[in-house]
């Protein structure tokens, strides 16, 4: 068998999708997860769930998207649930570029932007951020008539910045209309800024504009796979056209509806988070690092030109976090999720020691623009 004659052409060119690494005995700071276990609550749901697990689920998953259109206030038809965020860009993707058209998505961002563009076959349109940030303005400029779709990660995935409701305005004004426009908003849980963008208006403003959400990481339940969209019924009857018949498992609806109930209880993460990742960022900037503002879980670290292997570092201080490689990032970068305060404690007396065990000379020295 040759199996080259047998697959698409390019289809053996794509490079799997790297996890964040896990290490038995370490602290996994990799894949911006939420360190605490699920609700009990959302466990009790599952396991009751699981008694009926003869059956398949309802096909499109109502009950989980009429609670979630309740709790959003919008209408049912407006929502669907994906097996995870990441199932709902394979569908969108696949819906609506082929070999013919493109999708422009920001550099470094999540890499399945770029993989699944890869899968249909159609371009994808890396545009670089600038300052840690996403370029709306040259993002813009990429699109063409052959566009089909633009991603905004909002907070980026893995630059930990976000944009403007003002610059999200003067970016979609300037967009012809027969694109989606994703915002791809899957640490929104963990914003503060009180600049961040309104997307449930927006949506309600342009048609094409498509809302991602998660489960995967402020409600704890990465592993069990579950995420939503937010779109034009059209959109929505679009995706549940090229979906698979039970994308979504009982276990994963009963653990959905679980979570949307323990909501209120989950609030203080929010102000704990975003205390957590000031708290470090403190750290990793007095120690000459380079990192941008987070809006998010996680830290981006930048040693730009420095030699420093920080994660063979960390690694053997017991600590995993993300290489950023694969994510388009060319510099010397690397993306540390949030752990609870005692983990937190962990990554920054390794950090220093690491820093302490430098030659002077090898030292990261902070670029200017983001120690603020
Ligand atoms: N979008 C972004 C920006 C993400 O970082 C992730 C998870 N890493 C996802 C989507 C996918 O989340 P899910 O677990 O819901 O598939």
């Amino acid at each position: 068998m040759n199996i080259d004659k047998i697959v698409r052409p390019g289809v053996r060119q794509i490079q799997r999708y790297q996890p964040g690494e896990d290490h038995p005995g370490c602290i996994k700071l990799s894949s911006n997860e939420n360190p605490r276990p699920p609700h009990p609550r959302i466990v009790e749901a599952v396991v009751a769930a699981m008694l009926t697990s003869n059956r398949y689920p309802e096909s499109g998953c109502p009950e989980l998207t009429r609670a979630l259109a309740k709790h959003h206030g919008i209408p049912d038809d407006e929502v669907m649930v994906g097996h995870g965020s990441n199932e709902i860009i394979d569908l969108l993707v696949r819906a609506c570029a082929g070999a013919e058209e493109n999708v422009v998505f920001p550099a470094p961002s999540f890499i399945v932007y770029h993989l699944i563009a890869k899968v249909c076959g159609c371009e994808g349109i890396a545009v670089p951020c600038r300052d840690y940030r996403m370029d709306l303005p040259a993002m813009a400029k990429a699109v063409t008539d052959r566009t089909r779709a633009v991603f905004l990660c909002n907070p980026n995935n893995p630059t930990s910045t976000y944009v403007t409701e003002t610059e999200v305005r003067a970016f979609i004004r300037d967009l012809p209309p027969d694109l989606f426009i994703v915002m791809d908003e899957a640490y929104i849980d963990y914003v503060t800024a009180t600049d961040y963008p309104d997307s449930m208006r927006l949506r309600g403003e342009y048609p094409n504009l498509v809302i991602l959400r998660t489960f995967s990481k402020f409600f704890a339940i990465a592993g069990v796979r579950v995420g939503y969209a937010m779109a034009h019924r059209d959109v929505v009857d679009v995706l549940h056209r090229v979906r698979q018949p039970f994308n979504v498992s009982r276990l994963a609806e009963a653990a959905g509806l679980a979570a949307l109930k323990c909501r209120d209880e989950l609030t203080p993460l929010t102000r704990e988070t975003a205390s957590e990742r000031e708290r470090v960022r403190a750290e990793v900037l007095k120690l000459g690092f380079t990192s941008p503002p987070s809006q998010t879980n996680f830290l981006f670290v930048d040693l730009g030109s420095s030699e420093l292997d920080l994660f063979v570092e960390l690694q053997r201080r017991k600590l995993i976090v993300r290489r950023l490689g694969q994510f388009g990032a060319t510099r010397n970068s690397y993306r540390i999720s949030m752990g609870t305060p005692d983990e937190n404690d962990r990554l920054i007396a390794a950090l220093r020691e690491i820093v302490a065990g430098q030659p002077a000379r090898a030292r990261p020295v902070s670029r200017q623009e983001s120690s603020s």
